[in-house]
């Protein structure tokens, strides 16, 4: 078995899991008659301390149904350009929607710079797109898992509130930032209207999102899932897995920010490799290769070794830790690396 650190998507259900699923009740969703899923949107409204919330097939799909309902067509979103929103969802509300994006440099901490969120809100112009969203990423994949805290967290609602613009978190792995930095997870949502979590990444969950916010938000999220396709029908046999994920998935968090510690300590020790491992705060690791190196190529030489990374442009390679992966399986990691990169030791 390869040791697989491309992502935390790779969890498996776990068999507590599989028997949620074998045994769930179910009702056809989009009549609104699946009790488990109405049981887990119950459940994961009142974890983040919002109204209600809607189940959905992924990230993705949480976080366009969310801008959508946000915004118009002609809108303006403020997010960072390293965000996964403006990245990696293929454009979604530009295509879908007629929303415009409008990037900020994502500081390296993850956050943006309050400052440059307040000059780039549109004065009310003719020529200008209306802005009407600001977005988080918590944590942050891209900066490295980096984690926003309660009080930026807050300062981005209120500056969001004086100026009358919604807000929205892409908190994929919100339990991760929650867990990393000892809070209840509603510090992290309360100042924000909506967000999105994803019970398929470090909650191990098969599949599955979930989108919170309130009441008259979410009824109208629903709308948008609709048109997007996404209601589905006996969806409890999926929801049952992501209940078990929330009451059993969360506390164990804390083991995969330890390991992935520890993957960065004992990568940052090769010549090859620029990582300071103070700044892996939850389950990511991205380090940079010195640049003598093809990343494609010592991606590809650590998969021969058994050992599956994600390689980014700009000579990154990302490892993420989860659930499948233990302190001996980063042990065995951490040898490959070594064996891989020791050619280049000066
Ligand atoms: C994975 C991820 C998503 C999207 O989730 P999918 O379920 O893969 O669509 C959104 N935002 C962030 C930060 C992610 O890491």
């Amino acid at each position: 078995m390869p040791i697989d650190l491309r992502s935390d998507t790779v969890t498996h259900p776990t068999p507590t899991m599989r028997r949620a699923m074998y045994e769930a009740e179910v009702g056809d969703d989009v009549y609104g008659e699946d009790p488990t899923v109405n049981r887990l949107e119950a459940m994961a409204a009142e974890r983040v301390g919002k109204e209600a919330a809607l189940f959905l097939t992924s990230g993705t799909q949480g976080n366009v149904v969310a801008m959508l309902t946000h915004c118009g067509r002609g809108d303006e979103i403020i997010l960072g350009d390293q965000a996964h929103t403006f990245l990696s969802e293929a454009g979604a509300p530009a295509v879908l929607g007629g929303i415009t994006p409008r990037p900020l440099r994502n500081q390296r901490d993850g956050t943006l710079d309050l400052a440059d969120i307040e000059a780039a809100i549109r004065p009310d112009n003719v020529h200008f797109p209306k802005t009407r969203l600001i977005t988080l990423e918590n944590t942050h994949n891209q900066c490295g898992g980096r984690v926003l805290s309660p009080a930026y967290t807050a300062a981005v609602g209120g500056l969001a509130r004086r100026h009358g613009l919604r807000t929205h978190l892409d908190g994929a792995r919100l339990f991760n930032a929650a867990v990393a930095l000892g809070v209840p997870v509603t510090a992290l949502t309360a100042p924000l209207d909506s967000v999105q979590f994803c019970l398929s990444k470090g909650l191990s969950a098969p599949v599955g999102s979930i989108l919170a916010g309130p009441s008259d938000f979410i009824h109208e999220a629903r709308r948008t899932r609709k048109i997007l396709g996404g209601g589905a029908r006996q969806a409890g046999v999926i929801a049952a897995a992501g209940i078990v994920a929330l009451n059993e998935m969360v506390h164990r968090l804390a083991e995969d920010h330890a390991n992935a510690r520890r993957l960065a300590e004992g990568l940052a020790e090769l010549p090859a490799v620029i990582l300071d491992p103070s700044t892996v705060e939850t389950n990511i690791v991205i380090l940079q290769l010195t640049d003598d190196l093809d990343v494609y190529e010592v991606a590809e030489r650590l998969r021969g070794d058994g050992v599956l990374v994600s390689a980014f442009y700009g000579a990154r390679i990302r490892a993420v830790t989860h659930y499948g992966i233990t302190t001996a399986d980063i042990d065995a990691a951490l040898r490959v690396f070594r064996a891989v990169l020791a050619p280049v030791r000066a």
